[in-house]
Order: structure tokens, then sequence, then C-alpha cells
């Protein structure tokens, strides 16, 4: 059908380029050439006549004169082709062509008047009106290839039979009678010569429309069967794709009754097409599961003509329902009104399930995730509690007096208990990290006593070991910066205490400078050891939760393999990093960077923690402790034993609002969780309830961020950590006295 399509096209272009002015030109050319020599044989014969009937010379003279034109004419034309080729315009070769038919006619002409004025004229008039018409004949036959050449040719021959008999009549004086006749005769085969030459030219025009209509129109026909045969050919490609699909395929009309279904549909619904066919598909496809509001959407984009895609609940014949993706798509007719409507389903229903288990595992994750997090706290709380006890005890016992030998004990309970409750703050640090719960809090503060309290607190175990804690500050050090001291004094704290850990000989020296890349200020600090070193494929394992550079290590110099991961994940919280650099038996370099800009603000205050307030702001006040565990009832009493203050004491928090309500306590120091009433319920019992309004510090060991916003949200004031250290329960009770004096003046 393509080959066919091609010819005709072929066949249309070849008749076009036949019609055009060179076309035309060229075929005149051929068509002159190819009839030359019937041509001469004529001029010939009427040569012949004349050589046998006057004279042989001037036979001669005629074929010669009628030859030169001949000859003339057909040299330009053989040439023509060329000429074109040669890029000669069209127009001029029509000219040369025209200017040599006019000498052709002249020559045919020229031996048409000797043959008439050498011959009898009774037999020269026939004779030589035959040779005129005949030439007439062949100009006209050339009028649609060459107009001019052809209108060239019929002015010589008019003019000839003109010239003629006007010789004959006014010259030669011939027969007169006769002229009258001749002129006559002349003009009738002129006359029955017109409907030739309209013939010649309107008539061959239209032959030629036509027969470029008639390979138009089987053109046309070859493109209608193509496209006819390629729409079959699609037609039945997409009908054994809608045979042979996996997903149910089903058709519907414009009023959503079903038309045809696929074998899929049959093999996955179990219903024949005989049984669903001119149904709607609610009668037999949906069920309990499937969402109204999904098929009411269907229904609507089927009404308006609209694609729609949805999932749904679908059922089989026997009941059993599956999951569906379904995709609709409208099919509309020539002039745009809905046809059919195309339903494909494809079933989604392992999908739907892997969907269900993995909400499910995230579900069971969570819980996980919370219960690991309730394990921790309550865990912290559980140990805080006697580390309570213990840290307190040996606080007091350290205050006592003791020989030397018990002195040691005390100070081994002290130190063993604090390395224990670092261990545990570290977990919970962890475990807060890895939630996304630990928070950084920015405030103000002055840099230089941070990093002074950091070191002194450092200071005792470096001496202990013989190692001099060296500290360089850059003179260009801000004063006040803005950042989260605590946090930044935690990550001191874990990465020089490492470094005097892991030292025998030698020193540690702090570097503390600033960076001035990027926008802001950061701070970098730098501690430098002169230890054991980290081997180089282990340095990057060390800030890996739990890891340490051999285990060796943990057995010899302990810990947990928290604190570097810690410090890594809160440096990065605060916009820097912690970087090492290590040589074995050479030392290590832990670089910690932080984003802390300067800042010219009022800066917190940074109170020692070991200065204790005048005991005299404490004469003749009332202290309420609510507290179920007995040691930390001892501990607390013994802590404010030496203070000229009353305290009394309650087991549970209904327990502490009845004694509110009695002694009128200016301080409450409230657990958290008790027995009966716990210290919020309390807290808020006593906030509505009560005229007299006490300062309520929680004690708590609790140590959650949360925790601390519970207790402030049920209206305490303050907020105390276990273990507490005397001279912080010390200093939280006199704030909290000193502010009600404020309160009390400003009220
Ligand atoms: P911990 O010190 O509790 O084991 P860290 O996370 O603080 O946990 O440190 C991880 C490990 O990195 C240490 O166990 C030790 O092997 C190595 N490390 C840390 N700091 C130093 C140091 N200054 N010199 C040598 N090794 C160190």
């Amino acid at each position: 059908m393509a080959a066919e399509i091609h010819e005709l096209n072929r066949a249309l272009e070849a008749f076009d380029q036949r019609n055009t002015p060179e076309g035309l030109l060229l075929r005149y050319a051929r068509g002159r050439l190819r009839h030359f020599f019937a041509r001469q044989s004529l001029s010939l014969f009427g040569a012949l006549i004349l050589a046998f009937t006057v004279s042989p010379l001037i036979g001669l003279a005629a074929l010669s004169v009628s030859l030169f034109g001949e000859l003339l004419d057909t040299y330009v034309l053989r040439r023509v082709k060329k000429q074109l080729q040669r890029g000669v315009s069209v127009k001029q070769v029509q000219y040369k062509t025209t200017v040599t038919a006019f000498a052709q006619a002249f020559g045919l002409s020229a031996f048409v008047a000797i043959l008439w004025l050498a011959i009898p004229r009774e037999a020269a008039l026939l004779l030589c009106l035959a040779y005129l018409a005949a030439g007439a004949v062949n100009a006209v036959m050339a009028l649609p290839f060459h107009r001019r050449a052809a209108v060239a040719r019929l002015l010589v021959y008019g003019s000839t039979v003109v010239g003629l008999f006007i010789a004959d009549f006014f010259v030669l004086h011939y027969q007169r009678e006769q002229f009258f006749y001749n002129v006559a005769a002349t003009l009738m085969v002129a006359y029955t010569m017109l409907p030739f030459v309209s013939y010649v030219t309107t008539g061959r025009l239209r032959d030629l429309r036509q027969q470029r209509r008639q390979i138009e129109q089987g053109l046309e026909l070859a493109k209608a069967n193509a496209s006819l045969q390629e729409r079959q050919r699609e037609g039945r490609r997409l009908s054994s794709i809608a045979e042979n699909a996996v997903d149910s395929i089903m058709m519907l009309d414009a009023q959503a009754n079903t038309l045809w279904v696929n074998p899929a549909f049959t093999r996955k619904t179990g219903y024949k097409l005989s049984e669903v066919v001119g149904k709607h598909p609610t009668q037999y496809l949906h069920g309990l599961r499937s969402d109204p509001a999904t098929l009411r959407r269907f229904t609507q984009a089927i009404k308006d003509g609209v694609a729609a895609h949805g999932e749904n609940v679908n059922y089989t014949k026997i009941g059993a329902a599956f999951w569906v993706e379904t995709n609709l798509s409208p099919v509309f007719d020539d002039r745009g009104n809905l046809e059919m409507v195309v339903c494909v389903d494809r079933d989604i229903t392992l999908k739907k399930q892997r969907e269900a288990e993995l909400a499910e595992a995230k579900r069971a994750a969570e819980m996980g995730e919370r219960a690991k997090t309730a394990f921790l706290a309550t865990m912290s709380h559980e140990i805080r509690t006697p580390m309570n006890g213990i840290i307190g005890m040996s606080d007091l016992l350290s205050d006592a007096k003791l020989s030397s030998e018990e002195a040691l004990y005390v100070q081994t309970i002290r130190h063993s208990s604090e390395a224990l409750l670092t261990i545990i703050n570290d977990i919970l640090d962890f475990s807060k990290l890895q939630d996304g719960h630990l928070k950084i809090s920015s405030i103000a503060f002055e840099l230089q006593p941070c990093l002074d309290e950091v070191v002194n607190l450092m200071r005792p175990q470096a001496a202990a070991k013989g190692i001099p804690l060296i500290i360089e500050t850059a003179d260009n050090l801000p004063r006040t910066v803005w950042g989260d001291d605590g946090r930044l004094r935690q990550i001191l704290v874990n990465v020089i205490g490492n470094a005097i850990k892991f030292t025998e000989t030698g020193n540690v020296t702090v570097q503390v400078g600033t960076v001035k890349e990027g926008p802001d200020h950061g701070l970098e600090i730098s501690v430098t050891d002169t230890g054991i070193g980290i081997a180089p494929d282990r340095i990057e394992h060390v800030f890996d939760q739990f890891a340490q550079a051999d285990a060796a290590t943990t057995r010899r110099f302990g810990g947990t393999g928290l604190g570097l991961a810690i410090s890594r994940q809160l440096a990065r919280m605060m916009g820097g990093d912690v970087i090492a650099t290590s040589a074995v038996n050479v030392g290590s370099c832990f670089v910690i960077q932080v984003d802390f800009p300067s800042v010219n603000l009022p800066a917190k205050r940074v109170t020692d923690p070991d200065v204790m307030p005048d005991p005299t702001v404490f004469d003749g006040k009332t202290v309420l402790l609510a507290e179920d565990n007995r040691t930390n009832r001892f501990l607390v009493q013994k802590l404010l034993k030496d203070l000229p203050l009353t305290l009394v004491t309650a087991v549970n928090g209904k327990e502490a609002v009845e004694m509110v309500k009695e002694y009128q306590p200016e301080i409450v120091l409230m657990d958290m969780s008790m027995p009966v009433m716990d210290g919020l319920d309390a807290t808020r019992f006593i906030r509505h309830q009560m005229s007299n309004q006490p300062h309520i510090i929680a004690l708590t060991a609790n140590a959650y961020r949360s925790d601390r916003q519970a207790c402030l949200e049920a209206g305490m004031n303050g907020f105390l950590p276990k273990p507490v250290r005397r001279a912080e329960l010390l200093r939280a009770i006199a704030h909290g006295l000193e502010s009600r004096t404020t309160a009390a003046r400003i009220g």
C-alpha cells in the first residue's frame, strides 16, 4: 500500500513537472523533432511534383527554401534541453524558438508560393491549401505547448493565403470569377478548423485537469485504504492487548452499563461477560467495604466525560474483597459525544497489605521507642534516687571528723558515685539525642568564667595524676557570647576528662581562640595531651557510640564510649564539630568548634557551685519537705541541720497539702513522684485552693526537660534535679525566700 501511494505521488509529481512552462517547452521541442522526417517527406513529395511537371531546378529550389526553415528550427529545438539545464531562462528559450518557428513557417510558405505560381492554378489551389492546412493543423497542435510559436506559424500561413489571393486578384488578374469561390472555400476550411482549435486549447486544458484529478483521486483512495488497513491493524492490536492484559479491563457505555470485559476480569472476579453485560458495575462489583465517596466520584466523572483515578475495594463473584487501583478513560466519537468509558482495574491487594504491615511496623517501632524512652526515664529516676542518698551522705560524711583512712574511703565512695552519675547522664543524653528530644538553649554568657569553671573543676583530677592542666586564651576572645553554656561545659568536661584519663606523663593544654571563617565568629577550643594516642585506623571510630580505641582501653581506663559520640553531636547541633588528630604514644588533639557569636547583651551570672548563701536569710523561716523516700528525707534534714530554720516533713502530696495549711511554710521542697497524691497534683491543689502561697521547688530525680516543664505548668517556682548538692539546695531556698520578700514588697 505504501508502494502504491509512493507510485501515485511520483505520478502526480511527474504530471505537474510535464505541465510547467519548462515541461511544456520540452514537450513542444520533442514533438517537433519526432515528426521532422514525416514533414520532410511531404515537402519532398511536392518538390518531386514540381521537378516532373515544371523543371527539376524549380523542384530543388522549392525543397531548399522549405528545408532551410526546417533545419534552422530543428537545430535550435535540439538545443532546448541543454540550454534549460545550463540555466537559460524559459522565456529566453521560448523567444528563440518562436523566431525559428517563424522561419520554418516562412520556408513552408515560400515552398507553397512556388507551387502556386509554377503549376497550373486549377491543380495548384488544392495542393497549396492542403500544404498550408497541414502546416496550420501542426501549428494548432502545438498551441498548448508553445503558444507563441503556434501563433507565429498561423500568422505566417494566414498571411500567405491572403497574399497569394491578393496577388492572383490584383496582380495576375487570374480568372476573377473563380476567385470568390476559392476565397469562400478557403474561409470554410478555416471555419471548420475553429472547433479543432477550441478543442486543442480549452478541451485539452479540461482533459489535463481531469487527468490530474484522476491521479489525485487515485492517491486519496490509496491513502484512505492505507489508513483503513492501519486502523484495522491497530484495532486488532488493541483487542489482542485487552484480551491478553493482566489487568481487568471493562468497557462501559455512556450510562456506565457494562459493554465488554476482558478474560483477566473473568479470571479475577469469576464473572463471565454474559453475566455482567448491560449491568452497572455497582450491581456486581462493589460491596460493604467499597468506598461510596470514590464510587460517587467515578459516576460523576463518567457523567462529565472526564478521566478519573482512584483506589477502592471490589468483590469477586463469591464475595471475596480485593483492592484495586482504577483508571477511567472516556472515549469520544468523531462528533465529540461520549461513546464509551474504558475502565482498567489493577489488583493492589498485596501493595495494600504491605502498606498495612509497614504502618504496623512503624507503630510498633514508635511504641518501642516510647517504651525505651519511658524505660530510660524510669531507670534514670530509680538510680538517681538512691544515688542522691549515696552522694548526699558521703558529702555529709566528708564534713565529719574522720581519720585519714576513713576520709579516703568516703572520697572513694564520692568519686565512684559521681562516675556512676556521669554514666547515667551520658546514657540519658544519648537516648535524648537519638530521639531528637535534646534541645540547645542559647543565652548570652561570659566566656572566660565559664572556661575557668570547667578547668578548675578538672584540675584536681589532673593534679591527682601529677599532670599540669594549662589553659591559654587568645587576646581577642569575646567577653560575652551567645550559645548554650551548659552544653559547652559538658563537651569540655568530657574531652578534657579524656585527655587527663589517657595521659600518664607530660601535660594537657587547653587553647581557646576564635575562627573568623564564615559570617559568624566561631569558637575553637583545642585540647592537646601527651598521652597514649589513638591508632590512625581507629581515630574516626572513637566518635561512634559505645566505641573505644581498643578493648583493652575499657579495662584499663573504664568508660562507656559514649562521651565523644555525644560531644560531637552536641557540637554539630551548635553549628560546629569535634575533630581529632592523634599519634600513638605521642598524644592526641581534640578540636572543639562551636558557632557562638559574640554579643553585646547582659550576660548570665556564673555562680560558683560551692558558694553558700548568708545563713541569716533563713532566720525563723519554715521549710516543708514533701518526700516519700526515707533516705532522702534524712539527707535533706541533715543538709539543712545547722540552719536557723524549721523543717517539717510530709511523706506524700496529700499530707503536704495539709501541712501547708497547718504550718504555712515559706518554702516547699516537693518531690514529683509520691504515693497517694503526687507532687504535681499537690502543687495544683495548693495553687488553686489555698490562700497562703509558698515558694515551691521541685526536688526530683526526673531529669527530662518535659518534667521541668510539667513542674512549672503545675505552678512550681523552681526545679532541682537529684542528686542535690548542699550549696545548690541552700541557694535555691535563699532565692525562694528572696523572691517572696520582693513579691510582698511590690504587692
Ligand atoms: P569513654 O572515654 O567513656 O570510653 P569516649 O567516647 O569519651 O568514651 O571516648 C571513646 C574512646 O576514644 C576512648 O575509649 C579512647 O579509646 C579514645 N579516646 C578518647 N580521648 C582520647 C585521648 N585523649 N587519648 C587517647 N584516646 C582517647
